[in-house]
């Protein structure tokens, strides 16, 4: 079956054939884009990295700065209509621009709480007055946002909020405190969600100077020490009422709209410092010598290199299918339209299974790249003195906020199951019509990709057809089940952008194979491995040893020797010094 654009929605990738599916891949930017991810480029390599010690320090002076220079270059007005001075560029340049941005991890975080979660719930959710007010000063950096969803007894549980907010005359009177807010030492504007009543969730938007509003001091942190995280409190604090932001009882709209927005953005910064790490990485195993030769000819370290040049290749096919996705429909609908907000929402809610992948596999990848650094840095890696030390420590919140990968792995399960349940994702169980070996430099990954598709396809209906949606409470399994369709979306993004790549004769063809090659052997086994197990937590008895005997079908792909698929990964990154890849 060949499927359109018109037929792609969330989660549609468990069922369409591979490569079926139009897929946005890095090598298609436009001439637009790639100027804007330079312009970012140019930013951040002559104003953020030489000062990458100083922000550190927590200089929000400098933060500030280096935000309102962001501003000048337009960097702060991308997601910000032209009506209210904004540039209103797609999101494919706006990925471009968070890739840079992440290589100073501190920066980039106040960066994103700036840009995204501070400034989008007023360009989705804003009055025209409300708009007209900020955004314009917004997106130029003379005003600063944050935004304030947790509090000290709700975390996860956003929606447990305990501030509250009361309508007097023509006031709103805000009680209660947030916890771990961004930006909070210097932002002037801050979307505050408290419960209306102490019933209702609302989102308004509180000033710095507004009275009985008072923010603490920095909290001490594990990483990202450069950005500024605070308390607030509200006590009697006073607002005026045309501050509501959104309708009353709709802030859960808000806060969650516009967290899934925030969690594609994150996995893209990931990727930007990923490529840093890798930099600083090949460097060093280039000029440490053991055994009077330098470490990288090692075939164990060569592992460790090209194990982070995969990684960032299959992250960057996920993010760029991704955000194409997201791209396509959120930008078709022009904010001339009456209902534009809602339309691009509405894409946003479609994609939040890829885009709560995109945050778990991207940070988590990063946070093996670190570690792999670490240990290629040998004891030098645990000195402060030396690079992998700060990201070792910088890459962990990436797993904590936007939702904790617990919680995002609970979403894609709770999509998967909602949508398997509801018919809109029809999984077939029997073991006919396994797919054949096509023909093609990467058929046997392809057949690879098809069978695991399967195999989840298996194990996910026998354990639904036994709970229903009910799986969701066994943590365990719905997790698993969230492993494996993430498995899948990553190689097959991988692939099929490497089968783009052949076609085209791209410079990096080769390289991007070898990557979707590796990346496959390793995740077939993890698919396969995740069947049984899942199978495990809901069958019993003669129930499960038929159903694991039945899952053996779909067991039909050999593995490659991963070694010297690897080996010539690491050659291509060493002669390079870096991800060959460029994107302009
Ligand atoms: C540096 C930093 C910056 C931040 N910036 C902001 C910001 O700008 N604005 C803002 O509003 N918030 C911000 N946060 C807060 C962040 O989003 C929360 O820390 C995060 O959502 C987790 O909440 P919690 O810390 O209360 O942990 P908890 O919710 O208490 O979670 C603790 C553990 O329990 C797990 N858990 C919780 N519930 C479940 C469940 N139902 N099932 C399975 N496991 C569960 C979690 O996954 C986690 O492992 C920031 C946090 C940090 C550390």
């Amino acid at each position: 079956m060949e499927t359109t654009n018109e037929t792609i929605f969330g989660g549609s990738f468990l069922l369409a054939p591979i490569g079926s599916q139009a897929q946005f891949t890095p090598e298609e930017l436009s001439e637009d884009a790639q100027a804007i991810g330079q312009a970012a480029r140019e930013f951040v390599e002559g104003e953020v990295i030489p000062k990458d010690a100083a922000i550190d320090k927590l200089d929000l002076e400098l933060s500030k700065e280096l935000l309102r220079k962001a501003g000048e270059l337009g960097l702060l007005s991308l997601e910000i209509p032209e009506a209210y001075d904004g540039m209103d560029l797609d999101k494919l340049s706006g990925l471009l621009v968070l890739e840079e941005l992440g290589r100073q991890a501190s920066f980039s975080v106040s960066y994103g709480a700036h840009t995204g979660i501070g400034t989008l719930p007023i360009v989705y959710f804003g009055t025209e007055a409300q708009k007209a007010k900020y955004l314009p000063k917004l997106g130029s950096g003379e005003l600063l946002a944050a935004y304030a969803l947790t509090e000290p007894g709700a975390g996860s549980d956003a929606m447990n909020a305990k501030t509250v907010a009361t309508l007097e005359g023509d006031t709103w009177v805000l009680n209660g405190s947030k916890m771990w807010i961004t930006n909070a030492g210097f932002a002037d504007v801050f979307v505050v969600f408290a419960k209306v009543d102490g019933r209702k969730f609302s989102a308004f938007i509180v000033e710095k100077e507004d009275a009985g509003f008072t923010i603490a001091a920095e909290e001490h942190k594990l990483g990202i020490k450069g950005s500024s995280t605070r308390a607030l409190s509200f006590d009697n604090c006073r607002i005026p009422k045309d501050r509501l932001l959104g309708e009353i009882g709709k802030g859960h709209r808000i806060a969650f709209g516009i967290l899934a927005i925030g969690r594609f953005k994150l996995g893209a910064g990931c990727n930007g410092i990923a490529k840093e790490v890798l930099k600083y990485t090949l460097k060093y195993t280039a000029e440490r010598l053991q055994f009077n030769k330098s470490i990288n000819n090692f075939g164990l370290i060569r592992k460790y290199l090209a194990d982070m040049g995969i990684r960032i290749f299959v992250a960057e096919s996920m993010n760029f299918r991704t955000i194409g996705y997201i791209n396509e429909g959120m930008h078709a609908a022009s904010w001339d339209q009456p209902d534009a907000a809602k339309k691009k929402m509405d894409i946003m809610d479609e994609f939040q299974m890829e885009a709560s992948i995109m945050k778990v596999w991207d940070s988590e990848a990063l946070g093996l790249i670190a570690d792999d650094a670490v240990q290629c840095f040998g004891g030098y890696g645990f000195s402060a003195e030396y690079p992998p030390e700060k990201i070792y420590r910088d890459n962990r919140i990436n797993r904590l906020f936007e939702g904790t990968n617990e919680i995002n792995r609970l979403i894609i399960a709770g999509q998967v199951f909602k949508k398997v349940s509801n018919g809109t994702l029809p999984l077939r169980k029997d073991t006919a019509d396994l797919p054949e070996l096509g023909s093609g430099p990467l058929a046997k990954a392809a057949r690879a990709v098809e069978l695991a598709k399967r195999q989840a396809h298996y194990a996910i209906a026998a354990c639904l057809e036994v709970t229903g949606q009910k799986l969701i409470e066994n943590q365990e399994a719905a997790a698993r089940a969230a492993d494996m369709v993430t498995e899948i979306y990553t190689m097959e993004s991988a692939l099929v952008r490497a089968t783009k790549m052949l076609a085209a004769g791209h410079r990096w063809a080769d390289l991007a194979k070898a990557c979707a090659e590796v990346h496959t052997n390793e995740s077939i086994g993890k698919v396969q491995n995740l069947a049984r197990l899942l199978l495990a937590e809901v069958l019993e008895g003669d129930a499960l040893a038929t159903a694991v005997a039945d899952l053996k079908a779909f067991d039909l792909y050999v593995p490659v020797a991963g070694a010297k698929l690897r080996d010539a990964i690491a050659t291509e990154l060493i002669e390079k010094g870096g991800y060959p890849i460029e994107h302009f």
